[in-house]
């Protein structure tokens, strides 16, 4: 019989559920997964886990909010580390939010290209092949 992967349990940081995280024995990059009991995640108590890569890289991350955290560190390097990271998460969102006004402003523009749209461009084509073409591109087929 199959040895089984370590499972580790906690409550989801976000929805408070219970959430059964199982360590992975590896796959694609990852050589596997290795539970380090005596680091947590100071955000939600959670014990950090170290991956293992095929060229020899590790990481260190948190099951639980997937932050990342610097490799060979002390418990107490990971608290300042998760200090910092507040605002860095923080920039990353602005960031973000950013982007998504720019991405919903175009789309604006680009949906009032066709506000005022002569028939010609939503008419179906008479030439069979050509309206089937049509209606893939506009996703109604
Ligand atoms: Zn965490």
């Amino acid at each position: 019989m199959p040895e089984e992967n370590p499972t580790l349990t906690f409550n989801h940081w976000k929805t408070g559920e219970q959430v059964t995280y199982t360590l992975s024995s590896g796959g694609g990059a990852s050589t596997g997964e290795q539970l380090l009991e005596r680091l947590h995640c100071p955000y939600d108590q959670t014990p950090l886990v170290l991956i293992r890569f095929v060229y020899g890289e590790t990481d260190v991350r948190c099951p639980n909010c997937n932050t990342h955290y610097p490799s060979r560190s002390t418990q107490k390097e990971i608290d300042l580390y998760a200090t910092v990271n507040i605002n860095r998460r923080k920039q990353e969102a602005e960031r973000l939010r950013a982007q998504a006004g720019q991405l919903e402003d175009f789309v604006k523009f680009a949906e009032s290209a066709f506000a005022q749209t002569s028939p010609s461009r939503t008419e179906t084509s008479q030439d069979p092949a050509r309206a089937r073409i049509i209606r893939g591109i506009a996703g109604t087929d």
